[in-house]
């Protein structure tokens, strides 16, 4: 009777569940179908956005497609509308866009302490142009830019803006290994490795700068190594030919005040005056340095737009005097942080600039409040990107930008306890904390494992270069060999 019973109810309990399944998976399926389909979400992590509000979004998410940021949240509003084959957890971790190092000579990695504890003229004229003379050639410029970006992915940066010879060669490494680069020929009135005449060196500008037109990481860029080493016919030139080509100008301006004086006496003019009085500034301009500009000075970089790179450890180390940033951010200037050339730092560490950088201008001025961490993670990010004059594509995560994204650990030692993001990541955070890379939506780092760059093959490269260099201009080594 029991028996017969349950099988009464049996049939109509069964067909409810069946129902209720192919309910449930129908619906699935549909809200499946109504998400959009991406090429990557990263979730759980905290979000630095650095957008115009200064988001800062607890267990965020972000939705990447076609190598840019598609939608920036909350991870449960991004799970809502979007899934992606490749999903990274960043729980517990700190998600921030990627640091722009605004000025670098990348190959120079392989003159690393070949001669340090030098002022500016003799270090350069003395140890770096002749080592130079003597060893830089493609294969050279190639060896040095691997190592260079590798050091660089390693600790978080995603774009770097640089000046050397080979610069094609530099850019195919660059675009190879999935770095983002605003990349600059040297242009510089004597016979270098690449080019022997100016002729020479702007017929390679023409050629390099049309090969990568319209490229997605690289933009190629014309570079007067200063106004001190470039003749006024051959700036004139170069601006013309930035007028033509759009090609972005990267230059070195007052760096040292030996230089402001040398340019009084010779031209009647401090360099931006000079540089302003031949038409030579514009806001395609991108200026390393700027130590010694006068308040008038700031103010005409300000109206015409230059951007402008302080490269706080290389001028502290080669003693050429300390630029002035506050003054530059009371006026909402557009200045990113560089590390300069690894021979004058002596590393492509953004996380020691911002650092140095914060805590160089407090002590100069005996101001604790001249320059927060917020604002050096601002320069090394989103004020950055207007030095560069590519604001409208990175410094921040927000929705459209390209999908340059690196994220850090907030649980080492040194980063624990933390109670405000940026004062963790500007004065706690270490290169080494850095975690995961994405560049252009591709990740190049996971985990701390570089995947377009082999690290052993790079050193042994790098090593067998030392060997040549030490040869070539008697470096003293310690211990001596
Ligand atoms: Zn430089």
């Amino acid at each position: 009777m029991a028996r017969t019973r349950r099988y009464k109810y049996f049939a109509p309990t069964a067909l409810l569940l069946m129902i209720v399944l192919l309910f449930g998976a129908t619906s699935g399926t549909l809200a499946q179908r109504r998400k959009t389909i991406v090429d990557l979400i990263i979730k759980g992590g905290t979000i630095v956005t650095m957008d115009g509000s200064r988001r800062v979004i607890d267990n965020g998410g972000i939705a990447v497609k076609g190598g840019r940021i598609v939608a920036v949240g909350k991870t449960a509003e991004i799970d809502r509308s979007y899934s992606a084959r490749e999903v990274i957890d960043a729980g517990g971790k700190v998600v921030i866009p990627g640091l722009i190092n605004g000025h670098t000579h990348v190959p120079m990695t392989l003159f690393r302490g070949i001669a340090d504890d030098l002022d500016l003229q003799e270090w350069l004229t003395k140890y770096i142009f002749p080592a130079e003379a003597k060893n830089v050639t493609e294969d050279f410029v190639r060896v040095g830019t691997r190592l260079g970006l590798a050091e660089m992915i390693r600790s978080g940066t995603t774009t770097y803006c640089d000046m050397y010879y080979f610069e094609d060669a530099i850019a195919d490494e660059t675009f190879k290994a999935g770095m983002r680069g605003v990349l600059g020929e040297t242009i510089i009135d004597f016979p270098v490795a690449d080019n022997k005449t100016n002729a020479e060196a702007m017929a390679y500008v023409e050629k390099y700068v049309s090969h990568w037109k319209g490229n997605s990481l690289v933009v190629a860029a014309i570079a007067p190594h200063a106004p001190y080493t470039v003749s006024e016919d051959h700036l004139k030139a170069i601006r013309a030919f930035s007028d033509r080509t759009g090609a972005p100008i990267v230059t070195h301006i007052s760096e040292t005040k030996r230089e402001v004086d040398d340019s009084i006496k010779a031209k009647g003019a401090s360099p931006i005056d000079y540089l302003n009085r031949i038409g030579f500034l514009n806001d395609r301009v991108i200026a390393a340095h700027v130590v010694w500009p006068s308040e008038e000075e700031l103010a005409l970089l300000k109206k015409l737009g230059v951007g402008i790179v302080h490269n706080p450890q290389s001028n502290m180390k080669l003693a050429s005097g300390v630029a002035p940033v506050p003054e530059m951010l009371k006026n909402d200037m557009p200045v990113g942080l560089g590390t300069d050339g690894a021979a004058s730092n002596n590393d492509l560490n953004l996380w020691e600039e911002m650092d140095t950088a914060a805590k160089l201008h407090k002590l100069i001025s005996r101001d604790p409040k001249v320059l927060s961490a917020e604002e050096a993670f601002e320069m090394a990010t989103s004020r950055g990107a207007r030095a560069l004059h590519l604001e409208k594509e990175i410094g921040s995560i927000e929705k459209g930008k390209r999908a340059d994204i690196v994220i850090v650990d907030l649980e080492d030692l040194n980063q624990t306890p933390y109670y405000n993001i940026y004062s963790d990541l500007v004065y706690a955070a270490k290169a080494g904390d850095v975690r995961t890379v994405i560049i252009e939506g591709r990740i190049v780092m996971r985990d701390r494992r570089l995947l377009t760059l082999n690290e052993e093959a790079i050193k042994a490269d790098a090593r067998r270069y030392r060997e040549r260099i030490v040869q070539s201009v008697g470096v003293k080594t310690l211990p001596e060999e």
